[in-house]
């Protein structure tokens, strides 16, 4: 059996590796390194993947959460909504824009509390961001009509569910992150769609805060040299871009490999006591960025070492509640009351979870994990 690991790139990359050596190459000979064709290219190719109007390439996930917002017209001390349960860059933004950044609890589907939205609400919130944590799409359509009768701007952090569709009560389907004004996505490595460094994309269907977004992530310009706003510097390279041309193409058949794995975990370990596994919402498709299970009465630190010893890496995603970090308890920041996300950072944990397991691995991975549960209550 190949050794498991938490993510495979590298039997990814075997699988591709002529072409997207080829890519990379024709990078190199072109020497167009910065704002080549093979950016464009992979834009337009995303936007028709996507179905949105407008894709932007950036530098990385938090620039594109960084630039929407600098893109909405925000000032210092407006409320932005984010979940506590969530990786940092959702709420890091906020407050160094000098917003308010306002945790809410989630729901056991590790999404943002539609409840929690609404009464975190005040006459100085602006934005709501939801995220689609693990590869599943938030409640959307409670969201869209919170955002409309409060007149919010909504900005879904969608860095771990490219890909993943939801669909409305009307039978409409929407990819995720093009259902709000914007939405935001991430290339990291190990993100469903990653490319070999960093990245990031902003997805709208606004042609008027395209043209912002595409100027503030260009130093604020439109004709060279003339700087209308204060913006940054952040862009997707042509490398990048033209790995991500090669990656995009097997998107469905990485998301559909993920959903196989998480099919044969929940087979596996719906019948334990012990977890509860990921749950899956009836209108979003799940693209499974992370497996993650949920204990109930087990030394999670312990069962984390017995899987270890067997040669089984888990991981916690995310052991520390935003609200509860050192640099967000203060008082540029407020927090409601959050007890779902208190007691998920105590007892979640992530299985493996790549494009490249297979069945041998997932069986012994499984017949471990419920040894390893029964080993390892309290
Ligand atoms: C990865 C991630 C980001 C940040 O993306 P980077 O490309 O690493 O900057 C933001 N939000 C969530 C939920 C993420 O998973």
């Amino acid at each position: 059996m190949n050794t498991i690991q938490m993510v495979d790139l590298k039997g990814q990359y075997e699988k591709i590796k002529t072409e997207v050596n080829q890519g990379i190459q024709e990078v190199i000979d072109s020497t167009a390194f910065i704002k080549s064709g093979k950016v464009n290219d992979f834009q337009r190719q995303l936007e028709t993947y996507l179905g949105v109007k407008h894709v932007i390439p950036v530098g990385n996930g938090t620039d594109a959460l960084q630039i929407s917002m600098m893109a909405l017209g925000l000032k210092p001390g407006d409320e932005v909504i984010v979940p506590s349960f969530t990786f940092v860059a959702t709420a890091e933004v906020a407050a160094l824009l000098g917003l308010t950044p306002v945790f809410v609890d989630v729901d056991t589907d590790f999404c943002i509390s539609v409840e929690a939205i609404k009464q975190a609400i005040t006459p100085k919130t602006k934005v709501i961001v939801p995220v689609h944590l693990f590869g599943q799409n938030a409640n959307m359509e409670a969201i869209l009509a919170i955002a409309q009768d409060f007149n919010l701007f909504i900005i879904e952090d969608a860095c771990q569910s490219i890909g993943s569709v939801y669909t409305f009560s009307d039978g409409r389907k929407m990819s995720s992150g093009c259902m709000g004004d914007v939405g935001c996505t991430s290339f990291f490595p190990s993100k469903n769609l990653g490319c070999f460094g960093d990245g990031g994309a902003i997805f709208t269907n606004n042609d008027e805060l395209a043209a912002k977004i595409r100027s503030i992530a260009n130093h604020g310009m439109t004709v060279r040299y003339y700087h209308d706003q204060v913006g940054v510097n952040s862009r997707l390279d042509s490398i990048q871009a033209a790995i991500l041309e090669v990656k995009l193409k097997h998107l469905d058949e990485y998301n559909a490999a993920r959903q196989a794995a998480a099919d044969f975990y929940d087979r596996e370990l719906e019948i334990c006591d012990e977890v509860s596994i990921p749950k899956r919402n009836p209108y979003s498709t799940h693209v499974f960025h992370q497996y993650t299970l949920i204990l109930d009465r087990i030394n999670r630190d312990a069962l984390q070492k017995w899987l270890n010893n067997a040669g089984i890496p888990s991981m916690i995603y995310y052991p520390v509640p935003l609200h509860l970090q050192k640099a967000y308890k203060n008082e540029r920041c407020r927090a409601e009351n959050c007890p779902v996300t208190e007691t998920l950072s105590s007892c979640v944990l992530s299985l493996p979870m790549h494009t490249e397991l297979d069945e041998e691995q997932l069986t012994f991975i499984t017949k471990k994990v419920k040894e390893g549960l029964s080993a390892n209550r309290i």
